[in-house]
């Protein structure tokens, strides 16, 4: 069983309000010995349904037999998640972008000095939860350095990037910073978002990290098979260039885009004219994140994400 459950504050500097900088861990430590995993979410302040998700493993897992340690830390960026914004209000930086840090650098260079110090240096594997945000809603895992661990997580598509492409999109990011200083198995999950109701996003992630422990062996049980999967390659983000409506015309997320459709349409909340057609890149696509309702975009703003068929492994 659980042998204890502990949950502290880590100060890393004040606020102008005199309130300290914090990050909030909690642990549960097993009776029998194991490796610690660490799991992480709203690293962007916008995508909470992580921090949902670890409020209901918490529950489940804190009267399970346990094997090893869990490190928790369901809040990364306590400012950005307050105000639902997806950079560190205070700097406007982004979080994913600025590991390992440096204690003497600007607020969220700190936090990310920070969670380096008190997480990532300590964990021996990371599971890191990211979603879509009210708006998008989003449904991949990538693949890094532990694919059976990645696909335990159950979802039907999954992102395996290219390699040697410069580092430019991913450097600096927890992932990297994880995989070159130490090696340890890390699985990056991407799932939620939308103003649609969460609740079967957060089940399925908190399904999805059950069985990725019981994979690792720190919860007992059998491994879950997961369902038929697609492995990407190559995956498009396309953003509208025109602010509006975004009115979705595409298939659900996970299926199939023929090569031509549209993906959807901006449309003018003013005079009602079409602003713009959005059409899938690829001649076989996969939708991987995309917009469940009629949205209001600026033009910019995260469109859809799809994978490209071609080239695609099972
Ligand atoms: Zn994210």
């Amino acid at each position: 069983m659980v042998k204890s459950i502990r949950s502290w504050r880590e100060t890393f500097t004040t606020h102008a309000d005199g309130s300290d900088a914090t990050l909030t861990f909690t642990e549960l430590v097993g009776e029998a010995d194991g490796p610690t995993i660490g799991i992480s979410a709203s690293i962007h302040g916008n995508e909470n349904a992580g921090s949902q998700a670890i409020v209901d493993l918490f529950r489940l897992l804190r009267g399970m037999p346990l094997k090893g340690r869990l490190l928790l830390l369901p809040v990364a960026n306590p400012r950005a998640f307050a105000v639902n914004h997806r950079f560190t209000p205070i700097d406007e930086l982004n979080l994913n972008r600025e590991f390992p840090g440096d204690p003497a650098g600007n607020y969220t260079q700190q936090l990310a000095r920070a969670i380096s110090r008190h997480f990532l240096e300590v964990i021996d594997v990371h599971i890191d939860l990211h979603s879509g945000t009210d708006r998008p809603t989003v449904d991949y895992v990538y693949i890094w350095n532990d694919e059976a661990m990645s696909r335990a997580f159950g979802s039907r598509i999954l992102y395996r990037p290219a390699q040697g492409r410069g580092g430019t999109v991913f450097t600096g990011t927890t992932k990297v910073v994880t995989l070159d200083r130490r090696g340890i198995p890390c699985v990056v999950v991407e799932l939620g978002g939308g103003i649609v109701d969460q609740t079967p996003y957060v089940a399925r992630t908190v399904a999805g990290v059950m069985n990725m422990l019981r994979q690792k062996g720190a919860i007992p049980g059998d491994v879950v098979a997961p369902p038929a999967q697609t492995v990407v390659r190559e995956i498009a983000t396309i953003r509208p260039t025109r602010g509006g409506w975004l009115e979705p015309l595409c298939p659900p997320l996970g299926e199939e885009i023929a090569g031509g459709a549209l993906l959807a349409r901006v449309t003018s909340p003013y005079s009602f004219e079409t602003l713009e057609e959005i059409p899938t890149p690829y001649a076989r696509g996969v939708m991987i994140l995309s917009h469940l309702s009629r949205n209001l975009v600026e033009s910019g703003d995260y469109g859809f994400m799809v994978g490209n068929l071609e080239g695609a492994e099972p």
